[in-house]
């Protein structure tokens, strides 16, 4: 028996989706989560998340936020608004190695200034 995670209801042991509560349980979870997208976004990563998550073509879903906005008398903002807050940002990229700062050689030439003695 394989346990959802989420609201500890009992599945079959082959089930990749809680029968409860539709959370995907098992070896088969998406790698794609609900969150907001870092990459790609132009207000608040909601559209491109929701793209990543439903492998949908963010266009479509930016025409379809704008279509609600426009004729949705404000259902669409509000809507958008709920996944700004319901999501969870993306995590941070793992930290790139940083560059080693890399100082020139002095020039031929330079003495190299010893601090004055007091
Ligand atoms: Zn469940």
């Amino acid at each position: 028996m394989t346990t959802c995670p989420y609201c500890k209801t009992g599945n079959h042991p082959q089930a990749v989706k809680c029968a409860a509560c539709g959370s995907w349980i098992g070896a088969h979870t998406p790698a794609r989560e609900w969150e907001r997208a870092r990459e790609g976004k132009m207000i608040a990563g909601v559209c491109r998340g929701l793209a990543n998550r439903f492998d949908l073509p963010v266009a479509a879903l930016r025409v379809a936020f704008l279509l609600t906005l426009l004729f949705g008398a404000g259902i669409g903002l509000l809507v958008y608004i709920a996944f700004w807050i319901a999501m969870p940002l993306e995590p941070e990229p793992a930290a790139l190695p940083t560059q080693p700062i890399v100082t020139p050689p002095p020039a031929p030439g330079t003495q190299i200034q010893s601090p004055p003695s007091a």
